[in-house]
């Protein structure tokens, strides 16, 4: 675990410091799961809220974890797809929000519908969430 999360910064270009070790690597155990700011807190002892807020930013940018809105009212962030870099996110994928236990979870295998869009609007980004009851509260 500690060498993948290495080498993640590593490829990303960014110095390793010891909480983007820490915040990473709850990251990797999360897997497909999305986490908020708060989430990761709980997690690692002795972090503060600016700093944590600036290595999520740093993450986003660098292309190892993606923002999700699921309509909770919390921003939560979920780990990139080998795809991703810099600037340059390619997570498309829709996020499934549970209502009972307030999770949301990448589902990069569920085929999305195709949008159509009237002329001269281009797409740059797009957002599926979805909503409803999860296969652990069901
Ligand atoms: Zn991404
Ligand atoms: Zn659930
Ligand atoms: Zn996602």
């Amino acid at each position: 675990m500690e060498d993948k999360i290495l080498e993640m910064l590593q490829k990303a270009d960014l110095r390793v410091t010891r909480s983007r070790k820490e915040v990473l690597d709850i990251f990797c155990q999360s897997g497909d799961q999305a986490i908020s700011s708060s989430d990761i807190e709980h997690n690692i002892t002795g972090i503060d809220r600016i700093t944590l807020y600036r290595i999520l930013k740093t993450f986003e940018e660098s292309g190892l974890v993606h923002s999700v809105a699921d309509g909770s009212g919390k921003t939560k962030y979920a780990l990139c797809s080998h795809e991703c870099s810099g600037g340059n996110h390619h997570d498309n994928h829709l996020h499934f929000y549970c209502r009972v236990c307030d999770t949301t979870t990448c589902m990069d295998h569920v085929k999305l519908p195709a949008v159509r869009l009237p002329q001269d609007y281009q797409v740059e980004e797009m957002r599926f969430v979805v909503a409803g009851v999860c296969k652990d509260c069901h």
